[in-house]
Order: C-alpha cells, then structure tokens, then sequence
C-alpha cells in the first residue's frame, strides 16, 4: 500500500548523532540485534570501509526497515558540505526528511546549507534534537534557531524532562503523557502523568501546538474555542497536513545513544511525514508526444523510475538504486533506459537492508530498489517501458573545483588504477578523471579536499593499489577575451607519403563549446571535417597558459586546402590542433578560478577580524546580518585562498565561528598564481 511507505532521508551536520540515531532506528524495526557504536567503528549503514575508519556517513545508501505496518526507506545522506552534491541527488528522491540537530551545537552553517538545498526541493520535514543527555544541552534554544536561522516555523510537540541534570524522559505534547524509556536498550516504555513542576510549561506549550494547529483548521478551532476535548488523532492529522504542506515542522527531542526517544522518533515519521502519495507529481517529458507530462505514483500506470545511485558491489557487480515513480517492473523483463536510448534487461531486483538483501520479483510505484544487471547505466539515468517512452527529469551536479595529482608506485597499480577509477566515477558523477600528458600524472578532481581524501582512500584500502598522492589544488579553467585568426599549414614531405593540411581557423568567446563548419565547394573534404574538430577539441583541453582546459569557446573553421595523396585524417587532426594552440594564443587568454559562496556564523565581536581576513583571502563581501546574537556574514572567496581556512577561522574566533563554503562560479583570476 502506497500509504504505507515512507521514503526519508536523515539529514544532519556531521557529529549530531547521524549514525548512531539510524543503528537505534535499524535496531528497534527489529533488523539488527546488536548496536554498533559509530565510535567503535562498528556501524551497520557505513558498510564502506573508509567511513568506518572516519566515523563519516558518505555513500548513499537506501536502507529498507518496518515500523508498524509501515515499510521506511532510509535514504542515508552524507553530513559534510563537500558532498552536497550526494545530498542533492537524495532530495531529489526522498519524500520527507528527518533532520537531526545536537541539542548543544543547534544549527550549524552546514546544516543551513542542506536546509536551503531541501527547500529548494520542496522536501517536507521534522526536525529532531538529539543528545539530550549531554551536558548543555538546550532543546528549547534549538526551536528557537530554527525559526530565527532557518526561517521556519517550528512546531513543538515535545519537552524534555532534565532531573538534576539527567536526561529522564519525554512529555509528548499531544498525548499530554511522560514517557520514560526502560529495559536493556529502552525497549520498554512507561507512559505516567506529566511530573507536577513541569505541567505548567506542558500546558504552555500544548497551548502554542494548538494555537498553531488551529490556524489552518475549523474543526480544530472550534473545538479549541469551545474547551471541547480535542481527540488526538485531529492534532496528528492537522500537524501531518501542515508539515506536507511545508507549513510547519515538528520538533521533538530525544537522546539516541541512551535510548530515548527513538520509538517516538518512528512513530512521528510514520505521522507526520508524507508518503508517495502526498507528494508532488514528478515532472517528465513523454518522449512519444515530446510534451511534458506529471507522473504521480496513483494515477499513472506506465513503468518509470529515476536512478540517483550507482554502487559498484564486489559480488553483483552494478548496483543501480533506483526510486520507481509509476507502473510496476518485474525481474527479468527488458526496459528502455531512455536518457541513453538503450534496451537492457533487469537480472535481478533487490532491497538493501543494513546487513542483507532481499531479492524481490516485482516492485511498484512509489518503492525504492536496486536494479542488479544493467550495464550501461548512470546517476540519473531514467527506466521506463519501451513503448511508453517517459524522461523524468535528471539531477544537476555541480562542478569539481579541486584537483589532486595521483601517481601508482608500481607499474602493475598502473594497469588497475585506471578499472578502479572508471568504477568510482560511475558511482560519483561529481567525480573527474584527466591525465596530464606532461608530467605523466593520472588527475582527480572532486568538490573538495575530503571528497578526494576519500576517493584515494578507496583506491588504497578497497582496491589495494599503491599510490603517491600530491597537494590538493584548484581546478583552474582558461578561456578567451577577443576573437582570434589563424592560418595554418601543415606540411611535411619525408621520403614516401607525406602528410598535408593546411586550414583557416577562427576562435572567439562563447557560451560551452560551439564549432562551426564554414566550408564551402568542398575544398576540405567532408570526411575531414570530423577530424578538425576533434583536433580543436583536444587542443582545447590543454590551455595555452597553464594546460587547464579551455572553456567558452566558439570555433569556426573558416577555408582551408587538400592534397590528393598526402591528406588524410590524422594530417588535419594535427594541423587543427597546432592551429586552435596558435590561434589561443592570438586571442588574450585568460585564467579563471572557481569562485566559493563563504557564510560564516559567529559571535559578533569576531566580525572585524573574520571580515579583515576574508579581504586578505581576496573575497569579497556580500551580506552581514545579525540573527539571535549571531552575526552571519556572507560572502564570495576563491578557493585557491581557502586552504586552511579551518585553522584561521578557529584561531580569530577562539574556535566559536563556524562555516560553509559551496562552488559558485567561476572567474577571472587577476592575480599570477604562484608557483
Ligand atoms: P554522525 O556524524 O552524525 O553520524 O554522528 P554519530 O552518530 O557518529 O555521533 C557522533 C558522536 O556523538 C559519537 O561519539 C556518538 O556516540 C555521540 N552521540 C550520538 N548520539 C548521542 C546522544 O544522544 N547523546 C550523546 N551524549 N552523545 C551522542
């Protein structure tokens, strides 16, 4: 049943208690029956083996549990900002989130971030505070955060109940009951009255629920004016429509390392977040009458799915984690992956739990599944039915900014680092691989320095290949000023066949890439043409200046001559890259340097230090703003700048300044940059 499911995923800045509140969430469905602690590294969802060592959730991996009737799909979602990017691609996806805050940190830069991407995506959610337990632990000053950080309007259906400083249970501000949590691992839970002292705040803040709930609710008002008893199953019924809606967010609190909360953790994603069938249709184009259509999970019948995944599993091969948006598929049968134009067959379907899988023979709308036997597939690929054939729309990734240099020790690791590669860069679109011809070495680029340290640690522990790993560096990109000509010929006469291209290039800035055939009466013959611009194209990817790529460029291939016998393809892939190198030259090149969106997040007397130290960065300003005795400062800093600047931050601020930095674009860079 489509109201019986609920696709999630966790969201939370890294140290909130991510994996811990998922191993409690996979322990009380009932799916593992020992509890690894993160710090243990001991996790059951961070199956990769680099996360274990780092403590860090990065893959993300759709984890299937049952809580009451109802079938969760856990969408695990990474909580550092270099992997936004596998953020987005889970919003995309997800129906509702659950996103956890630490009742000391409250809300971190980067947990704005993934907000700000979240409201983009339109993802209803609820917010839980977790670590109660810990000292400084202050549940209503997080409600209080995301209203005022996070512009939302929090709805609080929960308090904590502190005895001299022991975290002992929870009011549920809807049942108006104590709930306190014994048994070994919190499996048991008591239900009493609100202790005495605390009744007076219950009853204030069951006042703001309802006060709020009514709002958007006759029902519910009239009962509230009138002092009639308002059933529970009206409040959850209200606050489910108005969190869908993205009217509110609920809040709750527990502490999942002491096994608090956790039941009621579940409980309120069953209430209060949606299923497939509360969500907006998703958009498509019907690639039979080309026009754009809405696939919801109800109305239509016709087989589609979107894939955001790829693993690479060393028993099955390609995992393909799909979520299926209408019809059903079943094992075996051919789809049409139509963002590619191909007919393949799906061997086998599967259900990832935290420690097995499940091979299943069907899957309908709405579910989430791994696809185990398609080859040529991709993040964001769309399946559907051959003859009906639909494009959902596919998922943006940003651009990799950061580069590191990779060398394999010996020469057998040359052979597999290449396989190894290939299959990380199927898994990771916002992963890229160059070869820089110069120097030999093999080029990571990725969206920022932990992204890459991870990537080389997956090639040393999981692939077991021996690698010298350089500095991280920028991603730099060369582009043109001014429109340029070149002549060029090509000419060599060397004992028997010789080799002749002569041709009239003009380069000039564009939008992407753009090459232009301008030949007439044939005097470059029509199965050179190809070659000229794969001659361009590759000159292109090695600038003039530094060897970084070429981009914004518009190349027109002018005139040009042929010889009967010593023309030939290579002849004019050469001539076509001496001339677009020639020509580049010619036409003011220029370097650019990716560009970082910087929010800082401090208390107010660091301003002036953190403002003068981002001009000393080359940054620029863009905002300041004062939120709850909190000074927010925006603005625009090149990467190259921004090595280290963890350390300078925590040294201006004595530590207490936090944060985010997101590719924004990229610029001129009117500085030379040091060798
Ligand atoms: P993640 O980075 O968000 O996945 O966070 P983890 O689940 O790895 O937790 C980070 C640290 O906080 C670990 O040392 C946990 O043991 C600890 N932690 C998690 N939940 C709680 C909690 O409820 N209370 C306290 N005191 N510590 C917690």
């Amino acid at each position: 049943m489509l109201n019986n499911i609920r696709n999630i995923g966790i969201i939370a800045h890294i140290d909130a208690g991510k994996t811990t509140t998922t191993e409690r969430i996979l322990y009380f469905t009932g799916l593992t029956h020992k509890i690894g602690e993160t710090h243990d590294g001991e996790s059951v969802m961070d199956f990769l083996d680099v996360e274990k060592e780092r403590g860090i959730t990065v893959a993300s991996a759709a984890t299937k549990c049952v809580w009451k009737d109802c079938s969760i799909n856990i969408i695990d979602t990474p909580g550092h900002v270099d992997f936004t990017a596998e953020v987005e691609r889970s919003l995309r996806i997800l129906d509702g989130a659950v996103v956890i805050f630490c009742a000391k940190g409250g809300v971190e830069p980067q947990s704005e971030t993934v907000w700000r991407q979240a409201d983009k995506y339109k993802v209803p959610r609820m917010a839980y505070v977790n670590k109660m337990d810990a000292v400084g632990a202050d549940f209503l000053m997080v409600v209080d955060q995301i209203k005022n950080r996070l512009g939302a309007q929090p709805l609080v259906l929960t308090l904590p109940v502190i005895n001299e400083d022991t975290f002992s249970g929870i009011i549920d501000l809807i049942s108006m009951k104590y709930e306190t949590y014994t048994g070994v691992l919190g499996d048991e839970i008591i239900k009493t009255e609100i202790p005495a002292e605390y009744q007076e705040e219950a009853d204030k803040w069951r006042l703001v629920l309802l006060e709020k709930l009514a709002e958007n609710s006759i029902e519910l008002m009239e009962l509230f004016y009138n002092n009639e008893e308002i059933p529970d199953t009206l409040l959850i019924d209200e606050a489910r429509k108005a969190t869908i809606a993205g009217n509110v967010v609920p809040v709750i609190c527990g502490s999942s390392y002491r096994n608090i909360g956790v039941q009621m953790l579940l409980d309120s994603v069953v209430q209060f977040l949606p299923s497939p069938l509360d969500v907006q249709a998703a958009k498509a184009i019907d690639l039979n009458s080309e026009e754009e259509i809405n696939i919801t999970a109800d109305t239509c019948d016709f087989f589609s799915a979107l894939v955001f995944k790829i693993v690479s599993d060393r028993h099955v091969g390609k995992l393909a984690f799909a979520r299926i948006y209408s019809g059903s598929v079943k094992a075996g049968s051919y789809v049409f992956n139509s963002s590619k134009g191909k007919k393949e067959r799906i061997g086998r379907l599967v259900k990832m739990h935290a420690n097995h899988r499940e091979e299943i023979d069907e899957v309908s709308a709405g579910d989430i599944v791994a696809f185990i036997g398609l080859k040529d597939i991709g993040t964001g690929d769309s399946i559907c039915n051959e003859n009906r054939p639909v494009l959902l729309e596919s998922i943006d990734f940003p651009e990799p900014v950061i580069q590191i240099a990779i060398e394999p020790r010996t020469q057998s690791d040359q052979n597999k680092i290449s396989d190894a590669l290939a299959k990380i860069s199927a898994e990771d679109p916002t992963f890229k691989i160059s070869y820089n011809k110069e120097t030999g070495q093999t080029l990571l680029s990725g969206m920022g320095e932990l992204h890459l340290e991870v990537i080389s640690e997956r090639l040393a522990k999981e692939f077991k290949i021996d690698i010298n790993i350089g500095q991280p560096q920028v991603a730099y990109k060369e582009t043109i000023t001014q429109s340029a000509e070149q002549v060029t010929r090509y000419v060599k006469q060397t004992g028997g066949k010789g080799q002749f291209a002569h041709l009239v290039l003009r380069l000039e800035p564009g939008d992407g890439f753009e090459f232009v055939n301008k030949i007439v009466g044939g005097v470059i013959p029509r199965e050179y043409i190809p070659a000229v611009e794969a001659g361009i194209k590759q000159a292109l990817e090695e600038g003039v200046m530094k060897g970084y790529p070429v981009v914004n460029v518009k190349a027109t291939l002018l005139d040009g001559s042929y010889h009967e016998v010593d023309s030939s393809e290579m002849a004019f892939r050469v001539a076509a890259m001496q001339s677009t190198r020639d020509c580049l030259k010619k036409a003011n090149p220029k370097l650019l340097e990716p560009i970082m969106r910087l929010e800082v997040t401090s208390p107010e007397e660091y301003t002036g230090g953190i403002i003068s130290n981002i001009s000393n960065r080359r940054g620029r300003m863009e905002s300041m703003e004062m939120q709850g005795g909190t000074q927010i400062i925006r603005g625009f800093v090149p990467l190259a700048e921004m090595f280290g600047y963890s350390t300078s931050l925590r040294s201006i601020t004595q530590g207490r300044a936090g944060f985010s930095m997101e590719f924004s674009h990229y610029e001129e860079r009117t500085v030379s940059i040091k060798e």
